[in-house]
């Protein structure tokens, strides 16, 4: 079957967990190459098998090379024991996952994998096209689509647990899609989480050698005051024909003073320290009103 049409046939059988991008309003079918709202607005299913609802273009600065060098390093396992934990963080009924920034969508990916039989569903999505045209040829039974964080094109109430791996936060939109305790899992990066890498990137009496996560922490417990915080520390080998790819990965996040270490240097990076914080809130026993969609 065509990545297309299997992803017209996911989505019907799902209309519930979508609303149109446009007025809001429920999505009641699925007809020729898009996605109807009841108002009869139109999202269009794109030919490599994703829904796109972007209503103007993003200012997407990343590129597919960023994303297959991702991709090679997450399918080296790079992240592989966060996903792991995380899968054992969810109860082991079938859940409704939603992935926020899923980029090339390889973390997703492994979530499933140790989730496999558990029946579950899942929606990974991103605002960048070029991440979300590699994620639509994954193997995988879940759909994905480019969309904004800030306007998400989702049901309230429509996921019991959203997750997101080292990636922007909007939590108004999170509790409005979020079901009744549901559950919020985000991961940052802890202060020595590549810290090789920042070794090689800035002189050593520089700040940005460690990463200080607390002002991100800090919002989140204010918002979640009951969350729950574990951190996960390990090391990962780097294969030798991926040691260039952990600059590609994220070019930007350096910042442009950032030195730009020569392939020697990167070359000799044979393990990287992975620092992570999981935290985990739960959404409250309220279903949002409908007032909040607004
Ligand atoms: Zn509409």
């Amino acid at each position: 079957m065509k990545r297309i049409e299997r992803a017209r046939n996911w989505t019907r059988q799902h209309l519930r967990l979508f609303r149109c991008p446009v007025c809001s309003a429920p999505c009641a079918d699925v007809s020729g190459n898009s996605l109807i709202c009841e108002n009869g607005h139109a999202t269009d299913f794109n030919k490599h098998g994703y829904l796109y609802f972007l209503r103007k273009p993003a200012n997407d600065e990343y590129d597919t090379a960023l994303f297959e060098a991702r991709r090679k390093l997450i399918q080296a396992g790079m992240f592989l024991p966060i996903m792991k934990e995380i899968a054992r963080q969810l109860p082991s009924s079938p859940q409704t996952i939603l992935d926020v920034g899923t980029g090339e969508g390889s973390p997703l990916c492994q979530l499933l994998s140790q989730r496999a039989d558990s029946g579950d569903t899942a929606i990974g999505f991103d605002i960048s096209r070029a991440g979300i045209a590699l994620a639509a040829q994954l193997p995988l039974d879940a759909l994905f689509c480019v969309a904004n964080l800030r306007e998400l094109p989702f049901a309230n109430a429509s996921f019991t647990v959203v997750t997101e791996l080292f990636s922007p936060s909007d939590y108004r939109e999170f509790d409005r899609v979020l079901a009744p305790h549901g559950l919020l899992i985000k991961v940052i990066p802890g202060p020595q989480h590549l810290r090789e890498l920042r070794a090689l990137l800035f002189p050593e009496d520089d700040d940005r050698r460690f990463y200080d996560n607390s002002s991100v922490r800090n919002l989140f417990e204010a918002h979640y005051p009951k969350a729950k915080e574990m951190p996960l520390c390990y090391e990962f080998s780097v294969p030798v024909d991926l040691r260039c790819d952990l600059m590609r990965m994220s070019p930007l996040q350096w910042g442009a003073s950032a030195r730009v270490p020569n392939t020697e240097e990167l070359k000799k990076l044979d393990s990287v320290t992975i620092d992570a914080l999981i935290l985990i809130g739960t959404a409250s026993s309220e279903a949002p009103s409908s007032d909040s969609a607004s």
